[in-house]
């Protein structure tokens, strides 16, 4: 029997929704229940694909190259299960998808309507991905915050799935309590005006998570219980925690997977997170530091600065780091700087090892081919990933093999030397502008050069890795950059790209098409990852 379980946020966003969804998903698939799990965006975007990264954060990319919200790769990461792009739905695709059938006359000539049929479609989507696998559970985040407009056709959906089928469906609230310093005590008002607010969506939580900054104490729990109509031991504790892989045991000092699996009346067994915390014990315990800096462009907005673009590949990191008994100290560089003041980039031998993550368009790359070339001249850990990997490749042709004018047709079209260009069957794509969904996205199979970097770290000479691009090495210098001692050590087995470079000669100089960090999860460490790491420990 399929239940579902359907998270929603209150009082403001931003309080890990998308981590209390993938640690209640935990938490059950710890007790020894199947779990699947769905966000919905309430953008009017089709998918992330279009969203700048520093507004809605990373893209996360499916292995059948869906472009999603980062909190896919939070359900990856925790549920160690992978999802595809129907676990991704949004505003824009259901409405695309009802005015479609609209136009094709499925409607059989009825009038159609916001109400049913935009949740109606909803709820077919939701169930769709529910049906991919045998799951006992759908956890179904409803991203946006309550009381807001443009999130309430899914509520309306969720609504229609509980009023059809109660026993199966369970709402859970994940509301702020904030703790203001003028006044010194954690309020629950904002929590009761959000699960006042889902009442008039017709929805009663049956859970309330109380994110603050501490465990919520005896009148605190009473409050929200009398006002939200919840019973206590139903209001459970969600403090700030120093790491997202806690967050499960913590929901579980309060028993919440006991409350769940009792309020579906399923058995509850003794199965526990022993796995878990193991995991995190291992990972408290490291005490060597190494010190990695991320050279990019997505961190400012305003006067802060936010790392959510790069979230897979913080989380990448952090997964390897307990795998060698390391702790990683990450420094986010502003590429920028590095071409305002050419001087800056010596800083880069404080470091153990730097990552050029993915990126898109001209702003930023000069500063980032000035890191990658300290990183080869002193033999410092360089791992590149897709624009990283690139510009490495750049580099290399223009202070190696001299050819000065080398660089990518993605920052200059009539570039004269484009050692990067564009992928022939992009061409069409970008003169029509037909940009959404279009890239080479997904996973795609790369054969590994035997003796390599890559062939030690991933002891296999086949390998499956998710794509997010439009241009590539340009076959037409791969003769030149071979013959100076750059290696080219993956391939796609059927259009011959070029996936994997490196330099022997370094200690760990690594750049990949593909974008590794998508596969790294906190009981699977990424190979590539390890390697680098391993070569900062070692420097
Ligand atoms: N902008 C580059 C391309 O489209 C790299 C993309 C990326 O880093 N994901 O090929």
């Amino acid at each position: 029997m399929r239940r579902y379980i359907f998270v929603a946020g209150g009082v403001m966003s931003g309080i890990g929704k998308g981590i209390a969804t993938a640690s209640i998903g935990k938490i059950l698939k710890s007790k020894g229940y199947e779990v699947s799990s769905i966000k919905i965006d309430p953008y009017v975007n089709v998918d992330a694909g279009t969203m700048n990264p520093v507004e809605h954060g990373e893209v996360f990319v499916t292995k059948d190259g869906g472009e999603c919200d980062q909190d896919i790769g939070n359900y990856e990461r925790f549920l160690d299960k992978e999802f595809t792009k129907k676990n991704y739905i949004t505003t824009g695709l259901v409405y695309k998808s009802v005015i479609e059938k609209e136009r094709n006359l499925e409607y059989n000539g009825k009038c159609v309507e916001v109400v049913p049929d935009i949740p109606n479609e909803a709820i077919r989507r939701i169930k769709n991905a529910a049906d991919q696998d045998d799951a006992d559970f759908t956890l179904v985040e409803i991203g946006g915050t309550i009381g807001e407009y443009q999130n309430l056709l899914f509520l309306e959906a969720a609504r229609m799935m509980k009023l059809k089928e109660p026993e199966k469906v369970l709402f859970i609230l994940v509301s702020y309590l904030p703790s203001p310093n003028t006044i010194g005590e954690m309020k629950t008002k904002p929590t009761q005006n959000a699960s006042r607010s889902l009442n008039e969506a017709g929805i009663q939580p049956d859970i309330i998570l109380g994110r603050a900054s501490t465990p919520l104490d005896a009148p605190r729990k009473r409050k929200i219980s009398n006002f939200c109509n919840i019973d206590e031991s139903y209001v459970i504790s969600a403090p700030d925690a120093n790491s997202i892989y806690e967050v499960p045991i913590n929901f579980e000092k309060e028993e919440l997977g006991k409350k769940i699996l009792e309020k579906f009346n399923l058995d509850v067994g003794d199965k526990d997170l022993n796995d878990w915390r193991k995991m995190l014990e291992k990972a408290e315990s490291s005490e060597e530091k190494i010190r990695i800096g991320v050279v990019g462009k997505y961190f400012e907005t305003g006067d802060f600065t936010l790392t959510d673009s790069y979230i897979s590949v913080i989380e990448a990191i952090k997964h390897a780091s307990w795998d060698l008994d390391v702790k990683v100290e990450m420094d986010w560089i502003y590429s920028e700087d590095y071409e305002k003041n050419p001087k800056k980039v010596e800083e880069i031998r404080n470091y153990d090892g730097i990552i050029v993550p993915g990126g898109f368009g001209s702003r930023g790359v000069e500063g980032k081919i000035e890191a990658i070339k300290f990183c080869r001249e002193n033999n410092i850990p360089f791992f590149g990933l897709c624009l990283g990997m690139q510009l490495s490749v750049i580099e290399f042709a223009r202070n190696v093999c001299n050819i000065k004018n080398a660089s990518s047709t993605e920052f200059d079209k009539n570039c004269q030397e484009p050692v990067i260009d564009v992928m022939d069957d992009q061409k069409e794509l970008i003169k029509n502008k037909s940009f959404g969904g279009t890239m080479r996205l997904g996973e795609c199979l790369c054969e590994i050069e035997k003796n390599t970097i890559s062939s030690k770290a991933y002891k296999s000479d086949q390998i499956k890795e998710r794509h997010r691009h439009r241009y590539e090495v340009n076959i037409n210098y791969e003769k030149i950059l071979e013959k100076s001692g750059f290696v080219l050590s993956g391939r796609n087995p059927e259009s011959s790209l070029v996936e994997i470079v490196e330099l022997p000669a370094n200690r760990f100089f690594v750049g990949t098409q593909f974008h590794p960090e998508l596969k790294s999860g906190p009981l699977r460490p990424h190979p590539l990852f390890v390697e680098f790491l391993k070569a900062a420990k070692e420097r």
